[in-house]
């Protein structure tokens, strides 16, 4: 090795212990926020061999609070979006649950008054029918958050929410797995949810959105019926707009059905809508895509997690649980987006032609765009990092 590369090895040994250094103090003052928590837990009721348990040996997560600061890079389109969260196999899926858990879903039905197939449709979206409930250790990830994250006040409350719910014992304390933000089972409740909205409906006493199915399901269609689900009526419906239609549009903007026929609003098979029912006109993509009048249901929809493209992916995916077939209107898009299995794909044919994107699992995170970007680049595409049609098909994938 040259003099000179030992030296900036040196150097960077010397720059690395002084930085490890630094963290000396924020680390204690870290492991000191810990112990707090602990005690200010076990003020706030939580038992106190949960809360010894839950916070003994909570490592400092750079993770969780990257996760926590980073804004998303990356605008998903929304025919992306729908490809992966309504793709063949999850309404596959959702058809052999219908079947499996049909009586639960019923009874749910009728004790909520909420359609079983948006149920089941959400239930689906958030965890994939209970089978992906999230990776991190929900008390370790909120106290990280509530330690070293922005917004620490409300996670420290909503930490305290988790370990009262371990508590109660409606779920032990290691099944209190989910996403790094806190939202966890099958449901992918907060904490502070869970105590407002968590229902009990195998009946034995104890609200588990874990390990009860019933219990997630009910607690689910006890949700959207609190955000204002109205029994026995449609999400929405489909519509064609008159071409170069240049009128408003937008969840807010709630009109008759009979003001939006005036406007040339029409059903798919060309007739105008009309009635007094109050809806919105939702142009997701633009006025060349698919669009959608919608009632006060999709809003309790919305509710669930703030995203016009998500509503809309539950309230699609329903209609196909139903049987009901795929938007009339196509995205417009000449690069559709990929399903899960596309996905997975995908990524196999960017390791089999060389670029390292890590373990093939079907999401794409940072590396994988990184492995589309190149492959464009090979193919002579613009660098997008999107994974589309078009480079799956340049890549061999069919
Ligand atoms: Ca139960």
């Amino acid at each position: 090795m040259p003099a000179f590369q030992r030296i900036s090895c040196l150097v960077a040994t010397v720059v690395l212990i002084l930085m490890l250094g630094a963290t000396g103090p924020q680390a204690a003052g870290f492991q000191s926020c810990i112990e707090s928590l602990k005690a200010q837990a076990i003020n706030a009721g939580v038992a106190p061999r949960i809360a010894q348990a839950a916070l003994s040996n909570v490592a400092y997560d750079e993770k969780v609070i990257r996760f926590s600061r980073s804004q998303p890079e990356y605008k998903t389109p929304i025919w992306d979006y729908m490809a992966f969260l309504v793709d063949e196999k999850r309404i596959s899926d959702g058809r052999k649950m219908l079947r499996k858990h049909g009586r639960t879903l019923k009874a749910v039905e009728r004790a909520y008054g909420v359609d079983r197939h948006v149920v089941l449709a959400v239930w689906g979206v958030e965890s994939d029918y209970g089978q992906e409930t999230g990776d991190f250790f929900v008390p370790h990830s909120l106290a990280n958050l509530a330690c070293a994250g922005r917004r620490a006040k409300y996670f420290r409350s909503e930490l305290f929410e988790a370990l009262k719910i371990a508590s109660r014992g409606d779920v032990a304390l290691k099944d209190l797995n989910g996403s790094w933000a806190g939202a966890f089972g099958q449901t992918q409740f907060m904490p502070s949810t869970y105590r407002r909205l968590a229902v009990d409906f195998d009946g034995d006493k104890h609200a588990d959105l874990v390990r009860s199915e019933a219990d997630a399901l009910a607690s689910t269609a006890n949700y959207l019926r609190s955000a204002g689900w109205r029994k026995g009526e449609a999400w929405g419906f489909e519509v064609r707009v008159p071409k170069g239609y240049q009128g408003p549009s937008g969840r807010k903007r709630t009109a008759s059905l009979s003001s939006w026929g005036k406007r040339g609003v029409t059903a798919l098979n060309g007739k105008r809508v009309g009635g007094g029912t109050k809806a919105a006109l939702l142009l997701p993509a633009g006025r060349n895509g698919p669009a959608f009048l919608v009632f006060r249901n999709f809003n309790a929809i919305y509710s669930y997690n703030v995203a016009v493209s998500y509503a809309l992916a539950i309230s699609h995916l329903s209609d196909r649980l139903k049987g009901g077939g795929e938007f009339q209107t196509p995205w417009p898009t000449n690069d559709p987006g990929l399903s899960r299995a596309q996905r997975l794909q995908l990524q196999k044919l960017l390791l089999r032609a060389g670029y390292d994107i890590g373990e093939p699992d079907g999401k794409v995170g940072p590396a994988t765009r990184a492995g589309i970007k190149q492959a464009e680049a090979r193919f002579g595409m613009p660098q997008t990092g999107r994974p589309g049609t078009k480079i799956y098909r340049a890549l061999g994938g069919r």
